[in-house]
C-alpha cells in the first residue's frame, strides 16, 4: 500500500447518524476530507471546516488516498461502489476502500474478483458504539483485512475509534461477520430482557428488585446491568439507530446463518419480534422499541 495515513486524504461517503460524527473526528485529527452524500446539507459543517464536497462517489474516490463508506444497507453499498459514477469508476489502481457499514461480504468479494488486476485494498471495518460513540470518537471497530493493510489504515481508524477496541478480527469479511453476531446477540438480549422484566413485574415483583436479582444471578448481562437503563430511567429507545436498520442487520444475520448451514431458530424469532415493532412504531423508531411491545401489553411503561 502506498498510503501515508497521517497526511492521507480520506474520502467519506455517507454522512448520516454515524458518518457525521466519524468525519468530524477525522477532520479534528487533521485528515484532509473529500465527502459526498445524497443530502448535500449533511456536509455543510465539514465543508465549513475545510472538507471538499464532490457530487459523486467516483470523484471522492479519485481525490482520496483512502475511501470510506458508511451506508445503510448492502444495496446502498453496491450502488455506491458499482454505479456508473461509483467508487470503482474513480479509485486509483492500488487504492484502498474501507466499508464501515454493517453489511455482508458479497460486494467486497465481487470487487476483489472482478477487479483483481487493479491491486485494490478492500477492507471491512464495521463498528459498534452507536451515534454517541461516533460523535465521541470512541467506536469499537472490527477489521477484516490482511495484517499489513490493518497496520496501514490503523491511524485513520484511531481518529474514529477507541484504540484499545480497534480489533483485527481476521481476513476480509471477518469484520462483517463479527459485527452481525454482536448485533444478533444484543438484540436477543433486548427481547429476552423485555420479556423477563414484563412478566416478572406483571407477576408482582418490583422492577428494580427484579433487575438487581438478575444482576446477582448467572442470568446477568451487560444489557440488564447497563443498556436497559436508558429505557427504565429515561424512556429512551435510541432513535440514533433506526429500527429499520436493526431489522436489516437481523435479516443479514439470518441470511449469514443460512449460508453457512447453521440452524438459527432463536435469531429468526428475534427478527420476527423486531419486524412487529417496526410495523407498530414505524421505520424511524429507535432500535430498542421492541421493548415497548411488552410495555404496551402491560398498558404502562416499565420505569424505575
Ligand atoms: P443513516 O441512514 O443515518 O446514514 C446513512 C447516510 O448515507 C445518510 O446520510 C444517507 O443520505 C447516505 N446515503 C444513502 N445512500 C447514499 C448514496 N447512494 N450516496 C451517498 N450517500 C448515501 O445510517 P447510520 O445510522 O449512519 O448507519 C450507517 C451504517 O452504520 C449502517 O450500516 C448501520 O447499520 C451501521 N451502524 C449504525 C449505528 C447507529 O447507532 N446508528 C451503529 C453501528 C452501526
Amino acid at each position: 500500500m502506498s498510503t501515508a495515513p497521517q497526511s492521507a486524504t480520506v474520502g467519506f461517503i455517507g454522512l448520516g447518524s454515524m458518518g457525521s460524527g466519524m468525519t468530524k473526528n477525522l477532520q479534528a485529527a487533521g485528515f484532509p476530507l473529500a465527502v459526498t452524500d445524497i443530502r448535500q446539507e449533511a456536509a455543510d459543517s465539514l465543508v465549513a471546516g475545510g472538507a471538499h464536497w464532490y457530487d459523486t462517489a467516483a470523484e471522492v474516490a479519485a481525490a482520496s488516498d483512502v475511501v470510506i463508506t458508511m451506508l445503510p444497507t448492502p444495496k446502498h453499498v453496491r450502488d455506491v461502489v458499482f454505479g456508473a459514477e461509483g467508487i470503482l469508476a474513480g479509485i486509483s489502481d492500488g487504492g484502498t476502500w474501507i466499508d464501515m457499514s454493517t453489511s455482508v461480504p458479497d460486494v467486497a468479494q465481487e470487487v476483489r474478483q472482478s477487479h483483481s488486476a487493479r491491486g485494490l485494498h478492500v477492507i471491512d471495518a464495521p463498528v459498534s458504539g452507536m451515534s454517541v460513540g461516533a460523535a465521541s470518537g470512541m467506536l469499537q471497530i472490527f477489521v477484516g483485512a490482511e495484517p499489513a493493510e490493518f497496520a496501514e489504515i490503523r491511524p485513520v481508524l484511531e481518529a474514529m475509534g477507541d484504540p484499545e477496541r480497534i480489533l483485527h478480527v481476521g481476513a476480509g469479511g471477518a469484520g462483517y461477520a463479527v459485527k452481525l453476531m454482536i448485533n444478533q446477540l444484543w438484540f436477543s438480549h433486548l427481547v429476552a430482557t423485555a420479556e423477563v422484566l414484563a412478566v416478572g413485574n406483571a407477576a408482582g415483583v418490583d422492577l428494580e428488585v427484579l433487575r438487581q436479582a438478575l444482576i446477582a444471578s448467572p442470568a446477568n448481562s451487560t444489557f440488564v446491568e447497563r443498556d436497559v437503563l436508558s429505557i427504565l430511567d429515561n424512556g429512551d429507545y435510541d432513535e440514533g439507530f433506526a429500527i429499520a436498520l436493526a431489522c436489516k442487520d437481523l435479516g443479514l444475520s439470518v441470511d449469514l446463518a443460512a449460508s453457512v448451514g447453521v440452524s438459527f431458530e432463536l435469531s429468526a424469532l428475534v427478527e420476527q419480534v423486531y419486524r412487529r415493532a417496526r410495523a407498530t412504531y414505524g421505520d424511524r423508531a429507535g432500535e430498542m422499541t421492541p421493548f415497548q411491545l411488552y410495555e404496551d401489553q402491560l398498558g404502562r411503561p416499565l420505569r424505575r
